[in-house]
């Protein structure tokens, strides 16, 4: 009885870890599995008849059993078969073979299921154990040995796949092969020796159950993981990075090909000691930390050349999945290369740097240059103006005015441009009225294009808001380059512009002007380009206005647009993203009247202030000494820092007018010292200076000076000057 009872739960151990089987097969789904499924399923059924062998209680039931024992036995190994054939990458075999094989065991299954009416193939006959349990057991006749022969055809068949397979294939695909095929081997002993030993109960098929979780083992797991550990061991010793493994004892794990060729370091030369391990346990040490990256430099020499090399190394600690320490690893990177590069970017951007430095510099010096001189022809110009009626002279002197004011436009397009490219240009957000940009620039314009007989028309949205918070002194530059142009580039008609607000500030300029082809448009932001340049051969330009003009409008974050009709004229449409600071409705647009006046009248007077003016030049002394004369005020005059210095000691000034450069001392220095001793500590200092670069003005009133004023300076801008510094008192108000 107790040797009924194990076998019953040994039985029932199998089916359970068949049922297991079958559930995880159905997960993988290929046709190979799928037969294997079939055969654990039948080696299922195989083993319930099994078990109702054991627990047959007469011949007749023990013979059914045994019927649907041995049938079913038939189908383990028809699908067994199967899936060789199939694993093997046989599926067309598979495909053939399956009709002829399933037609053998149906018969075969048949006649075994026949026995029980014919008695043909296998007889039950009583035994007992030494305990004294009934035990029914097979005898077979001849036509048993058919069905074997079937049964042992079918193995053959699908063995010589597997060897077919083993001799082709190598490595893991080989092991695997040799698994199944060893399985395979096993059951078949099993039978034989069941056979030959005339157990009293068949445990072959438990073997059966325990042949296809090992199929399914050496499938699913171990081809997988054996290949999985190869392919990454190869690909990681191939890696261009290092990679050193070590345990939670910093005993040495693993090591790849990288750190060998570079360190010399492997499983026999490993020592905590050695590079760059050391660098890094000092790293982890300094750190207090198990994460973290150092660099390592390798010193070498080739010959009497320095060769280093230069590593990355990054190291971690390695988690198992319950997050608990079980070793680090450093990944080790070459970077070599990089740093060259590096090196090599860094050198290249110092001598762009300086490159650009020195252009700056000559900038500043070309600007300063130039304006110097200027600023004498357009002072002297100016003076020769409020001297003179005779309209021959007034003639003259305006042409010379309007040369010296293109030359210089010309040099503030260029700085401009070169502070534009040099990233230096700033947004200065301030509210200001929209009426007040084209009043300036109705007013700016206004003598040009009288000149040319031309109108300029202006239209202004009523209802647009009456403040806006924006750069006013960018929008004019924007305006003016493009209302400029406007009147430069027409000879009949005019200028119409127009000013909106919808979300943005809109400005549009209308000319009735030549007019710009359709495939020039998209050139004519390119820097020094100019289009059509037959025609405008005689109209002054650079090529630089409305490169200048996009960028600030691109500063802005605004867009600008053309429309133009060869022949007809043009419209440039600018918009500006703008605050509303008053929304109210602006009203209607009125010019008040041209500031310009032909003849110059000074805007106050001032006989009791006295000033000190000092510049190396004496052109430059001589200008603003005239410029400055119908205000009457006292001017005393110095070429130098230190002559400038000696008179504030005894005289004291109400306001001193300072250039920059100067030899021996300059502007700065000087002003250093009289603000420091002598009669004029608190005397308000005004830079007088060709220095025009951005960010100067700023860099004055840091400095202490009370304001800035570049040359050529305007007669206006000096006299408002003079007027918000002087005394109150001593300036009366023309
Ligand atoms: P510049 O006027 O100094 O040559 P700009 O950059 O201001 O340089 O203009 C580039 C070119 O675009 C000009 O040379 C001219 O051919 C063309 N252009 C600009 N504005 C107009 C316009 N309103 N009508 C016709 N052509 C224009």
């Amino acid at each position: 009885m107790l040797t009924k009872i194990i076998y019953v739960i040994v039985d029932c151990f199998a089916i359970i870890s068949l049922i297991f089987t079958v559930r995880a097969l159905t997960r993988l789904g290929s046709q190979a599995c799928l037969c294997l499924k079939k055969a654990m399923i039948s080696a299922i059924v195989a083993i319930i008849a099994n078990i109702c062998v054991a627990l047959s209680v007469n011949r007749l039931s023990a013979e059914i059993a045994y019927c649907a024992y041995f049938a079913t036995i038939d189908w383990i190994l028809f699908y067994l078969g199967g899936f060789c054939v199939l694993y093997t990458e046989h599926e067309h075999s598979y495909h053939n073979l399956k009709i002829s094989f399933g037609f053998a065991m149906g018969v075969d299954s048949l006649s075994i299921l026949l026995n029980p009416f014919f008695h043909h193939s296998f007889y039950i006959y009583e035994t007992t154990d030494k305990t004294g349990s009934i035990f029914y057991q097979t005898g077979f006749y001849p036509a048993y040995y058919m069905h074997l022969a079937v049964d042992y055809i079918i193995l053959l068949v699908a063995v010589s796949y597997i060897i077919y397979r083993i001799a082709t294939m190598y490595g893991f695909y080989r092991t695997k092969y040799v698994i199944i095929i060893s399985v395979l081997a096993f059951i078949v002993i099993l039978n034989i020796a069941y056979m030959a030993l005339k157990m009293v109960l068949d445990a072959s098929v438990v073997f059966y159950a325990v042949g296809g979780v090992l199929i399914y083992i050496s499938i699913n797991v171990f081809v997988p993981r054996s290949l999985m550990i190869s392919s990454i061991g190869r690909a990681v010793d191939g890696m261009t990075e290092g990679l050193i493994l070590l345990d939670i004892a910093n005993n040495y794990i693993y090591s790849n090909s990288f750190v060998k060729e570079h360190f010399g370091i492997d499983a026999e030369t490993f020592n905590i000691d050695k590079e760059p391990v050391a660098t890094v346990m000092r790293a982890l040490e300094d750190d207090g930390s198990s994460i973290g990256e150092t660099v390592y430099i390798k010193h070498s020499e080739d010959g009497n050349q320095k060769k280093d090399r230069h590593y990355r190394i990054k190291y971690n600690e390695i988690q198992e999945k319950k997050n608990r320490i079980i070793g680090s690893y450093f990944l080790i990177e070459d970077t070599t290369e990089e740093v060259f590069f590096l090196n090599e970017i860094r050198q290249a951007q110092i001598a762009a740097d300086k490159a650009n430095e020195a252009k700056s510099t000559f900038l500043a010096n070309m600007s300063h240059e130039i304006r110097t001189p200027l600023n004498s022809v357009l002072g002297l110009n100016e003076m020769i103006l409020r001297s003179t009626t005779d309209p021959k002279l007034r003639e003259y002197a305006e042409g010379i005015k309007t040369s010296s004011d293109i030359l210089l436009s010309l040099i503030n397009d260029v700085l401009d441009f070169s502070k534009i490219e040099a990233r230096k240009m700033d947004v200065a957000i301030a509210p200001y009225n929209p009426h007040d940009l084209l009043r300036e620039c109705y007013f700016c314009f206004e003598q040009m294009a009288q000149k040319k007989d031309l109108y300029i028309k202006i239209e202004c949205e009523e209802s647009m808001p009456s403040m806006l918070s924006g750069d006013y002194k960018l929008i004019n530059q924007v305006l003016s380059n493009i209302v400029s142009n406007a009147i430069k580039y027409t000879s009949e008609g005019g200028v119409t512009i127009k000013m909106s607000f919808k979300d943005a500030l809109i400005i549009s300029v209308k000319d009735t002007g030549m007019g710009i082809k359709e495939d020039d448009i998209p050139l004519l932001f390119d820097a020094f380009k100019r289009v059509n340049e037959k025609q405008n051969a005689s109209i002054q330009g650079t090529g630089l206005g409305l490169a200048i003009t996009k960028e600030l409008v691109d500063l802005m974050k605004g867009t600008i647009d053309i429309e133009s009709e060869l022949g007809k004229g043009s419209v440039f449409s600018v918009h500006l993203p703008q605050v509303v600071k008053d929304s109210r409705a602006i009203g209607p647009f009125s010019k008040q009247s041209s500031k310009s006046s032909e003849i110059y009248h000074e805007s106050f007077k001032a006989p009791e202030a006295k000033i000190l003016l000092v510049d190396d030049v004496p052109m430059n002394l001589m200008v603003v000494e005239g410029l400055l004369r119908p205000t009457e005020v006292k001017v005393d005059k110095a070429s130098g820092g230190d002559e400038a210095i000696e008179l504030c000691k005894s005289v004291r000034y109400d306001l001193i007018l300072l250039d920059h450069r100067m030899p021996d001392k300059d502007g700065v220095e000087t002003f250093n010292i009289i603000k420091e001793e002598g009669q004029n500590t608190d005397t308000p200092v005004i830079m007088l200076t060709a220095n025009a670069l951005n960010g100067v003005e700023e860099e004055y009133k840091n400095i202490g000076f009370a304001d800035y004023l570049s040359k050529p300076t305007k007669p206006a801008d000096l006299e408002a000057a003079l007027v918000k510094h002087l005394p109150s008192e001593k300036v009366i108000k023309m």
